[in-house]
This record gives C-alpha cells, structure tokens and sequence, in this order.
C-alpha cells in the first residue's frame, strides 16, 4: 500500500484518464523506435491533503539495457 508523501496517509487508486484515453508512460529515447517501452500508469490520491502520486505499473520497462 502506498503513503502520502506529506501527511503518511494510505493513498486512494484513482484511474487517470485524459480525454477519456488511458494515460501511458513511455520511455524517453533518443532517435527513432518502433515502439519504444511503455507502461500504463497507476494514480493514487491521499484523501486528506489532495496529492496525487503516480507509479509505472511496469518499472522495468525504463531500466537502462
Ligand atoms: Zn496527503
């Protein structure tokens, strides 16, 4: 379970959405990629100061190879 980062608070899934499309992480390249990796993203908001903290639901998709 995730905690706030202010008030240590457990934090509330939440879906984040833009336009109605579900938001992806992708990896930041240099040059051209077919389909560089990517990962969908999870929100969590603290119900009692308002934060939201985002996490890659696939970390492994950014180490570096
Ligand atoms: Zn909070």
């Amino acid at each position: 379970m995730y905690k706030c980062d202010r008030c240590d608070q457990p934090l509330t899934k939440a879906n984040l959405r833009a336009g109605g499309f579900y938001v992806l992480l992708e990896k930041s390249q240099k040059g051209v990629f077919a389909s560089p990796p990517q990962s969908d993203v999870s929100a969590y908001v603290c119900p009692s100061c308002g934060r939201v903290q985002l996490y890659a639901d696939s970390p492994e998709a950014f180490r570096s190879s």
